[in-house]
């Protein structure tokens, strides 16, 4: 059945082919600082298919600062997946350490910290989260939305976006089970969280990624636009079910935040 809705999307994706989306606008603060404090290193934290860290070694290559990734798995090589491939060609020292010590955000002894700048994990922070204010202000010179709706990792972008007091509401897709550290990073920010859906985290199954990636290839068939299970799939998935639920009042105004994702 039609919905009388409008969506817009905001092509955070098209920011650049690899540094894509919300991954720039959260490093842009860190790689500020790094460059005006004459900062040698940036080390950060992240899985083996870490957006993050992908980012963080292409921007540290193209601006001659060295980069450490401590990469969870002590299992891994570079040859791992090509991700960490290019990692390591772009200069990147990658570190792989095991779970228990990831857990603990092991930093190996040989890393001289005096010259370095540290990332936390996923690249959240304070930071991170000013790192957003650059996106909202191009939201605001745009029309009045009655909704905006982003996908949550670590809920830097959510959080950056609630903090602006917009006159939309604000949605957050939640796509791990981490809601109550969300909730904490909110409250150490002093930033009040708006609506946090947690209906779309999906499982761990087969069958959970089976959907998601059939709706992704729908989706990409049908609107000519990329989006990735992990992130933009859920939230979009997300979307099109409170739509079709009628959560959205009729001629709702909604501007959905792609968040980009998608390695090419
Ligand atoms: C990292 C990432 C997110 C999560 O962003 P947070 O600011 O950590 O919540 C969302 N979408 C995509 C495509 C990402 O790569």
């Amino acid at each position: 059945m039609e919905k009388d809705i409008h969506v817009s999307i905001k092509r955070d994706d098209l920011i650049h082919p690899i540094i894509t989306g919300n991954k720039w606008r959260k490093l842009r603060e860190y790689i500020h600082i790094a460059q005006l404090n004459g900062i040698k290193q940036i080390i950060s934290f992240g899985g083996a298919y870490s957006n993050h860290l992908f980012a963080l070694a292409y921007v540290s290559h193209l601006l001659g600062i060295k980069s450490v990734g401590i990469v969870r798995g002590d299992e891994l090589t570079v040859n791992s997946n090509p991700y960490l491939h290019k990692m390591n060609e772009w200069g990147m020292e990658l570190i792989f350490i095991s779970r228990e010590k990831y857990k603990v955000k092991h930093i190996p002894n040989h890393i001289d910290l005096t010259v370095s700048l540290c990332i936390p994990e996923g690249g959240f922070g304070e930071l991170a989260v000013q790192g957003i204010e650059k996106l909202v202000i191009e939201i605001n010179s745009e029309e009045e939305y009655d909704h905006i709706i982003c996908p949550i990792g670590t809920g830097a972008t959510y959080l950056g976006i609630c903090k602006a007091n917009l006159n939309s509401q604000i949605h957050g897709i939640l796509t791990l089970n981490n809601l109550s550290e969300i909730q904490a990073n909110a409250k150490h920010l002093n930033i009040s969280t708006q609506q946090l859906h947690e209906d779309y985290i999906f499982g761990k199954y087969a069958k959970d990624s089976k959907i998601l990636d059939e709706f992704c290839q729908l989706f990409l068939d049908k609107h000519h636009i990329k989006i990735e299970p992990i992130y933009t799939g859920r939230m979009f998935f997300g979307l099109y079910d409170l739509i079709k639920k009628d959560y959205f009042k009729p001629k709702s105004r909604i501007l959905v935040i792609h968040t980009g994702g998608v390695k090419n």
